[in-house]
């Protein structure tokens, strides 16, 4: 799901032309709650960089932060909930069963959608990952409320309303969407789109548990068994401290591995703009930019890509941008914090040799320290 919800979210129109009082029942809806994602005993990052989203709205509503955590019964769950407090967590909602261990539509359904019933949050955060998409798509159909997908940016109007931004028309307009009418305002964030706010140590704070309240039979979806991920060349663009990328200037599959040797040579992962992805010359997981993965690291060498919009907000929380490209106008030189203008075909060889010559192992690791 990456488009937001038509209905509830936008069926109040512009902003400016139904700004009203908020109805009475709304108030009591209050504090901003954000959904931590875990399997497997894993948190995905993308929850604590929502949980620093979340501290701001918060403290501007001057409301709680609140995490939700839904999990098996057991220490995986309960450290993922105090774990919450080291982000910034006023106060923790726990849902533990065994019907929780593996992610079940239905089963964390009913748990997120009972807790938020309950103790009725104003904002609900999840982050755009795959388990987060399909949960939240499904929660805010149960709550027939609005969602927001894939917002870029959060904050909050006078009025307390979430105002949430992202990308339409293809990435050339950025729209602020709110859910007006229904309550709690969901939306989703991908990954790396917002910072990661620092761990602090604190001793975990108040823990709410609720009951989840079905039995296996009440479940229709049966997990078998569970396959690890064995692929060992999928991506970890996302999280990557060094990234090197190709685009369509460097004009034939061929020579796209000089992007993949660079990579290679000092130690990055490798991506790529989508027009690579749709010749079929590198796998969609290798996508950056608005329909692929944001990018957060400290060193981005983009070579042959000329910094389309779609591309651009995809990479420009990076900390150096370092774009190769023959054209001294290209819109990458825009934002891009050290520009090269010459072939990347010529270029990228030279540097890969240079890096080799300069790198032992051991020094590789600490570029990406
Ligand atoms: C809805 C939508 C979503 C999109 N999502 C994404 C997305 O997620 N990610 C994405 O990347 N794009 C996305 N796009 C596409 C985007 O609009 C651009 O078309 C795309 O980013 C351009 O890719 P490019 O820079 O590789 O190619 P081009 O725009 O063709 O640029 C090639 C560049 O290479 C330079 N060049 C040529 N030869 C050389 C050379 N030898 N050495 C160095 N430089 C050279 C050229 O000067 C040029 O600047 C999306 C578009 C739409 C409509």
């Amino acid at each position: 799901m990456s488009e937001p919800t038509k209905a509830p979210a936008a069926s109040g129109g512009s902003r400016a032309s139904t700004k009203k009082e908020l109805p009475e029942h709304f108030k009591s809806y209050k504090h901003v709650w954000v959904f931590i994602e875990q399997e497997r005993g894993q948190v995905h990052p993308v929850s604590w960089e929502l949980m620093g989203a979340g501290r701001k709205l918060a403290d501007k509503l001057k409301v709680e932060l609140a995490a939700v955590v839904i999990g098996p019964e057991g220490e995986a769950t309960q450290h993922a909930a105090t774990e919450a407090f080291c982000y910034g967590a006023d106060l923790a909602y726990v849902v533990a069963d065994p019907l929780l261990t593996d992610y079940r539509n239905e089963a964390y359904t009913k748990a997120l959608t009972d807790v938020v019933n309950t103790y009725q949050p104003e904002i609900l955060l999840l982050g755009a990952t795959t388990l987060g998409r399909d949960l939240a798509g499904s929660v805010a159909t149960t709550l027939l409320t609005g969602l927001t997908a894939d917002c870029t940016e959060l904050d909050v109007d006078a009025d307390g309303s979430l105002a949430a931004t992202r990308p339409t028309f293809g990435g050339s307009l950025l729209c602020t969407i709110y859910t007006l009418n229904f309550r709690p305002q969901m939306a989703t964030v991908r990954p790396r789109v917002m910072p990661m706010p620092d761990r602090v140590e604190k001793i975990a704070g108040r823990i709410i548990t609720h009951p989840l309240g079905m039995i296996e039979d009440d479940i229709v979806t049966k997990v078998l068994s569970f396959l690890p991920d064995r692929d060992s060349n999928k991506s970890n663009l996302a999280y990557a401290d060094v990234v090197v990328a190709g685009g369509l200037g460097l004009g034939s599959p061929e020579n796209f591995q000089l992007v993949r040797q660079l990579a290679s040579v000092i130690g990055a992962e490798f991506g790529c703009s989508r027009p690579l992805v749709q010749k079929g010359w590198v796998s969609s997981d290798r996508q950056i930019g608005q329909t692929g993965k944001t990018i957060r690291p400290k060193l981005y060498i983009a070579a042959g890509i000329s910094g389309a919009i779609q591309h651009r907000v995809g990479v420009e929380g990076a900390d150096l941008i370092v774009a190769i490209n023959t054209d001294k106008n290209a819109p990458i030189f825009d934002f891009a914090h050290m520009g090269i203008v010459t072939d990347a075909i010529r270029l990228l060889p030279a540097l890969t040799e240079a890096f080799r010559a300069r790198l032992s192992p051991h020094s590789r690791d600490r570029i990406a320290s």
